[in-house]
């Protein structure tokens, strides 16, 4: 029942809450742009934690 947060498609169990690796990649761009109009308090990501994302990224896109 529960819908893609980026393309409103079915959400794949594999990746929820996203339907698919892509959107979930997309999700994290958006974080790191600040496109999120939530703001976080007391953010506690690191630029160790960025990097680690940033690989995870790298690494969805060679499975592609
Ligand atoms: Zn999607």
């Amino acid at each position: 029942m529960s819908q893609c947060p980026i393309c409103s498609k079915p959400t794949n169990p594999e990746h929820k809450p996203f339907c698919s690796p892509r959107c979930r990649e997309v999700d994290l761009n958006r974080w790191f742009t600040g496109s999120y109009s939530i703001p976080v308090p007391d953010s506690d990501i690191s630029e160790e934690d960025i990097d680690t994302l940033e690989r995870a990224i790298n690494a969805l896109d060679s499975n592609n």
